[in-house]
C-alpha cells in the first residue's frame, strides 16, 4: 500500500455532524450534575424539561399570548386575534373610536378572567422564578400573589390610562375613559402666565405599547440590566417571538445561558420558527397548561 493510501486507510472518520441545538445541549447536560441520562429528543422531550423547571435555580419566563387562550383571553392571530389591535398602523389609525371600544372590551374581559395553570405554576416556582418578562396586557399574571415584583409587563397592562402627550398623567377606567380629555393637561397651568390654566388638545388612552411605538422610557435599560444577571433557565412560553425586540432579548440570554451550560426551553404548541429553534434547547409542542399541569404532577 502506498504512503498515500496508508494515511488515508489511518485517518480517523470524521465524526458524525451533530446538529448546533444538540450539541448545545449536551454541553447543557453535561453541566447540569442533576440530569445524568441522555435526551430522547430534543422536541417534546418533556421529563427534561420538567427536570430543568424543578431544579433550576435561577428561572427568567418570557411569555406571550399563548399562556393566557385557555383564560379566554384572544390570541395574537387569527379570527379575533390581538394582531389586529395592537399595531399603531392599523385601527388604532383608521378608527379610533372602535379602537377605544375594542380595548374597553378586552379590559372588561381580562378583568373577569381568572389566571390559567401555567400562570399558578409561576407562583409555585417560588424564589427560583426571579423574573417574568411578559408581552401580555392582561395582567392576569399579577393577579398572582407575589408575581407584581417580579413581572415585567414589557407592552403595558391594560388596566391603566395615561395621557397620550404626557405619559407620566396616568388614571384607571374608573377615573376616565379612553379618548376623554386628559385632566391633569385641562388644568395645568400656563407656564409663562401661571394664574392661566390653558386647555390643551390632550386625551387619555389605554397604558400599552403598540407595535411600531416607541418602548416607555427606561424599557431598554432594564432589559439590558436582566441580560447582565446571571440565570440558568430561561422559559420562552406561549410567544413565537415575532416582535423583533422580543426576540433580540431572548436570543441574547439564549448565549448566555447555554455558554453558562444553562437551558432555554420553549413552550408552544406552534412549531417555532427556524431562527427561534436555533435558540432553544427543548422544543416542548404542548399548550402551557399541558406542561403547568405534568409539572403539578410531579413528586415533590
Ligand atoms: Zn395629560
Amino acid at each position: 500500500m502506498s504512503d498515500a493510501k496508508t494515511r488515508i486507510a489511518k485517518r480517523r472518520p470524521r465524526p458524525k455532524h451533530v446538529p448546533v441545538q444538540q450539541r448545545d445541549f449536551r454541553v447543557c447536560l453535561r453541566s447540569n450534575p442533576c440530569l445524568q441520562s441522555p435526551p430522547s429528543g430534543l422536541r417534546n422531550d418533556i421529563e427534561h424539561g420538567l427536570q430543568f423547571l424543578r431544579q433550576s435555580q435561577r428561572i427568567l419566563v418570557l411569555s406571550g399570548a399563548g399562556i393566557s387562550i385557555s383564560a379566554g383571553m384572544p390570541p395574537l392571530k387569527g379570527r379575533d386575534g390581538l394582531a389586529e389591535y395592537l399595531s399603531e398602523d392599523l385601527l388604532y389609525k383608521t378608527d379610533r373610536p372602535r379602537w377605544y371600544e375594542k380595548m374597553r372590551e378586552l379590559s372588561v374581559a381580562a378583568s373577569k378572567a381568572q389566571p390559567t395553570p401555567f400562570h399558578e405554576i409561576l407562583v409555585s416556582l417560588g424564589a427560583r422564578l426571579h423574573q417574568h418578562v411578559t408581552q401580555n396586557i392582561d395582567g392576569l399574571d399579577v393577579k398572582e400573589p407575589g408575581m407584581e415584583p417580579k413581572t415585567f409587563a414589557l407592552h403595558g397592562r391594560l388596566q391603566n390610562l395615561r395621557c397620550i402627550k404626557n405619559p407620566g398623567h396616568t388614571s384607571n377606567w374608573s377615573e376616565a375613559q379612553p379618548g376623554e380629555v386628559c385632566e391633569s393637561c385641562a388644568t395645568e397651568p400656563d407656564m409663562r402666565n401661571p394664574a392661566r390654566q390653558v386647555r390643551r388638545n390632550s386625551h387619555m388612552r389605554p397604558n400599552i405599547t403598540l407595535h411600531r411605538e416607541s418602548v416607555p422610557e427606561g424599557t431598554s435599560e432594564r432589559l439590558g440590566q436582566l441580560l447582565q444577571d446571571d440565570w440558568d433557565l430561561l422559559v420562552i412560553a406561549g410567544t413565537s417571538l415575532k416582535i423583533g425586540s422580543c426576540y433580540d432579548f431572548a436570543r441574547k440570554l439564549s448565549n448566555k445561558i447555554q455558554a453558562a451550560g444553562g437551558c432555554v426551553i420553549r413552550i408552544d404548541p406552534k412549531a417555532a420558527t427556524k431562527r427561534v429553534g436555533q435558540i432553544v434547547n427543548i422544543d416542548l409542542l404542548l399548550p402551557a397548561d399541558a406542561v403547568a399541569r405534568r409539572y403539578s404532577s410531579m413528586p415533590s
